[in-house]
């Protein structure tokens, strides 16, 4: 550990200890609770932090305490260097456990040389077991590579794989039990999370929402479902299915919120440090990173003292449920899941 390690502590007496990384704002598909359709507000190429700008940026981190880097989008393996980012992650010191989210579109490209450089957990996205609802969800004709990628990521030897599903009303919420039985089956540990804020096209209404006590409630009609020890930082509630081995987990973000053990802090992929997905200011990196007047010295110097300074100003919690919220300028897939 550093000399700067375990400092990464707010006014609410949180330790930060995750990283979540976008590496790009660029996605594979457009799921419609993330971004529109027609979405071309990208942003342009050279204000995308380098692998170079990131790792630096990550070793700061790392010296600051932080444990786990999860590298999210956007789409991650959109990056053509991301093999080259995790193997430079992973050679940090002190080297941080390294994950990935994932829609799992280029897996079945990536899934062994992922492994080898070092990948220690991977979440994949998927929200319906149908073809024809994953065209009308995603706007794209992909579920087959999804599939595929699930499978080469087993063969890849990657483990624990994670499923993300976010259920919608009217769309996806009678698949909750399929969806159980098929992750079961492939022995993959499948998370429900609660549609948030955070689409582009703000279509979010919370009367529409799939609630965790909706799940839970549909889940128990054919499971029983036994809650698995405390979860500590971990934002899922995980519950044991008819006595275990296989367990289900619901991420309750809006209606029961985890803010209280938050530990995470996000990195966008044009080099914003963000205390919050919901936060409504942001640390300007990149223009410590691009500051060619400063010394390698007080360029460190500069970012320890920015993580710092966000981490301060982190809020108790998000106000989703109040009625002053305000919703983040960007929409989830460019500041990063
Ligand atoms: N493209 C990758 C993927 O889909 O896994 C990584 C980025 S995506 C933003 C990360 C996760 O956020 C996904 O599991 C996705 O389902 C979830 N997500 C996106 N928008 C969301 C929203 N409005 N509410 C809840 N989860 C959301
Ligand atoms: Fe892309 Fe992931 Fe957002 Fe879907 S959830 S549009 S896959 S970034």
């Amino acid at each position: 550990m550093g000399e700067f390690s375990m400092t990464l502590i707010d006014t609410f007496g949180r330790v930060h200890r995750d990283l979540r990384v976008s590496l790009t704002d660029r996605c594979s598909l457009r799921c419609t609770y993330c971004m529109p359709s027609d979405f071309k507000s990208w942003m342009p190429t050279e204000e995308l932090l380098s692998a170079d700008e990131m790792i630096r940026v990550i070793e700061v981190g790392v010296n600051l305490g932080i444990e786990e880097v999860r590298l999210t989008g956007g789409e991650p393996l959109l990056r053509p260097d991301i093999v080259e980012i995790i193997e430079r992650i992973k050679n940090l010191n002190p080297s941080p456990e390294i994950s990935l989210t994932t829609n799992g579109v280029g897996l079945s490209k990536y899934a062994v040389a992922l492994a080898s450089a070092g990948l220690t957990r991977i979440n994949i996205s998927l929200d319906t077991l149908d073809w024809t609802r994953f065209r009308k969800l995603t706007f794209r004709d992909r579920f087959e590579d999804v599939i595929e990628g699930i499978a080469s990521a087993q063969q890849a030897g990657l483990n624990p794989i994670k499923i993300n599903t976010v259920l919608m009303r009217g769309i996806n919420d009678d698949e909750s039990v399929a969806l159980v039985e098929w992750a079961m089956n492939k022995n993959l540990q499948l998370r429900f999370i609660e549609q948030m804020p955070l689409d582009a096209g703000n279509t979010w209404q919370q009367s529409e929402m799939i609630t965790a006590d909706q799940i839970m409630k549909d889940l128990s009609q054919s499971f029983e479902l036994t809650p698995v020890g405390t979860r500590g930082s971990a934002p899922a509630e995980e519950f044991l299915i008819n006595g275990g081995p296989h367990t289900v987990g619901i991420i309750a973000s809006v209606s029961k919120p985890f803010c209280g053990s938050c530990d995470r802090l996000r990195l966008t992929s044009v080099g914003q440090l963000r205390s919050c997905l919901f936060a409504t200011e942001e640390t300007d990196l990149r223009k410590v990173l691009r500051d060619t007047k400063l010394s390698e010295l007080d360029r460190t110097s500069k970012l320890q003292a920015a993580f710092q300074d966000s981490v301060r100003g982190k809020l108790k919690g998000h106000s989703i449920n109040q009625i002053d919220f305000k919703k983040p300028d960007r929409p989830m897939s460019a500041i990063g899941g």
